[in-house]
């Protein structure tokens, strides 16, 4: 089957790109090998999708460690407010979130999938689902793309938007790598971006799957050189942690390396106002044990494991407790040490860092700089930023401008 077009892969990077490409009179053919389009997009934001972040152009690129510069004309060609204007437009109404992080207001990534897939229907791209692309390959002036079952497409242009290769049962298992490196790119080890922490103690792990909210969190190397220092959720889990600042923090982490990391749970108050705080409830509750002392303080579930660490019997008396061994208790609450000691694998990363090399490719465009009518859309590339929606920005406005310029 002959095509102008041809695009590999339906994330939001390979749908964009397929349907502005139509939009613009081409004849596009879409090839997914799942059975139903952007499957990843259905878990993002916990199946609420963060569809980006209201913020300007600049504030992303400061957001994305990985390829930040290299996004900067396609991010202002089609911004977080242009995206959000589409969506607007496709019947999808947004809503803001704390951060600036922006969601549909039906809190329902399917609602953003299923607006994806009108757009690819409105326009005509020709969506063909259950085929797997085995390989691709450049014949004269024409692109041929071979799916299991012998089923081949030819295209004069083709768009690779195959993502990264982190949670591959989505059916981003990295493929578009050993294509992309056939066609002469180079690619950029892939390694873990916005993965859960492990950590060395386990005195949390009772209260695993307990979600903090507005606690501090500091991670500093050996030398005690500060790298990462947020106020934000966090949640607790049997290996270390995980949730926006542990994901956000992975990034600058090396896997290798062995950090320290403080949790305050108490970052609104000083030391001293505090200790305020817990002389009230220790005088409140003076005739009961330790362990009931903290009830109007800390989650219930965050009480035991914190009773254990701070070494005070949980069964002593509220009425017997030291002024040293509560300054203790305020010191402890205010600074919990934990030992990073690696990070969560690849699969269970929320992005791919890593992948087909930017200065290979013309940010104007997205065009290869080395086969001409070969593009990238997406995670493909190296390209990785933090939590708040600019993942899903840069594989947008990547898709958009693939779709436009091809
Ligand atoms: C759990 C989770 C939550 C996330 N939440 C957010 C969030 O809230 N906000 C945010 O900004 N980002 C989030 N992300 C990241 C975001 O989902 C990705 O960055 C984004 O999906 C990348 O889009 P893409 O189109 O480049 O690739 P993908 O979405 O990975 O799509 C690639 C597509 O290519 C197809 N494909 C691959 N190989 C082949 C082949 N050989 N033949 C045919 N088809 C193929 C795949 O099946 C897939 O459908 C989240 C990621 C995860 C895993």
């Amino acid at each position: 089957m002959e095509t102008e077009v041809l695009v590999i892969g339906s994330g939001p990077a390979g749908i964009t790109a397929a349907g502005f490409a139509a939009a613009r009179g081409k004849k596009v053919i879409l090839l997914e090998k799942n059975r139903e389009l952007g499957r990843k997009l259905l878990l993002t934001g916990k199946g609420r999708c963060n569809l980006t972040n209201a913020t300007d152009v600049q504030n992303h690129v400061a957001n994305m460690p990985g390829g930040g510069r290299f996004l900067f004309g396609a991010l202002n060609r089609f911004s977080p407010f242009d995206l959000m204007a589409w969506m607007e437009a496709q019947g999808v109404p947004c809503k803001l979130e704390r951060g600036q992080r922006v969601f549909p207001v039906a809190d329902d990534a399917k609602v953003v999938r299923d607006a994806l897939v009108d757009f690819l229907m409105e326009n005509g791209v020709q969506v063909m689902t259950g085929c797997r692309v085995r390989d691709c390959q450049k014949t004269e002036q024409m692109f041929s793309v071979k799916c299991q079952g012998e089923r081949a497409f030819q295209g004069q242009k083709l768009i690779l938007a195959t993502g990264g290769c982190s949670y591959p049962a989505t059916g981003s298992t990295g493929s578009g790598y050993r294509w992309a490196e056939a066609f002469g790119h180079t690619i950029e080890p892939p390694a873990a971006g916005l993965v859960p922490l492990i950590t060395s103690e386990r005195w949390l792990t009772p209260a695993s799957g307990l979600l903090l909210k507005n606690v501090s969190m500091k991670i500093e190397d050996r030398k005690g050189k500060s790298i990462f220092q947020e106020l934000g959720e966090v949640e607790l889990t049997s290996y270390g942690l995980n949730g926006a600042m542990a994901l956000s923090a992975s990034l600058l982490l090396d896997a290798e390396e062995e950090y320290q990391l403080f949790l305050d749970l108490k970052p609104g108050l000083d030391q001293g106002q505090l200790d305020l705080r817990v002389q009230r409830d220790f005088s409140r509750y003076s005739n009961k044990v330790l362990a009931s002392a903290f009830k109007d303080l800390l989650p219930s579930k965050l009480i035991e494991p914190f009773v254990s660490f701070i070494t005070i019997p949980p069964d002593k008396l509220v009425n017997q407790i030291t002024r040293n061994e509560r300054l203790q208790i305020v010191e402890k609450m205010k600074k919990i040490p934990l030992t990073v000691v690696g990070k969560r694998p690849l699969q269970e990363a929320i992005i791919t860092a890593g992948g087909v090399k930017t200065r290979e490719i013309d940010p104007k465009t997205m065009e290869s700089r080395i086969v001409p009518g070969l593009f990238f859309a997406g995670e493909l590339m190296d390209i990785h930023g933090f939590t708040g929606g600019f993942n899903l920005q840069a594989a947008f406005s990547t898709g958009y401008v693939a779709g436009n310029s091809c």
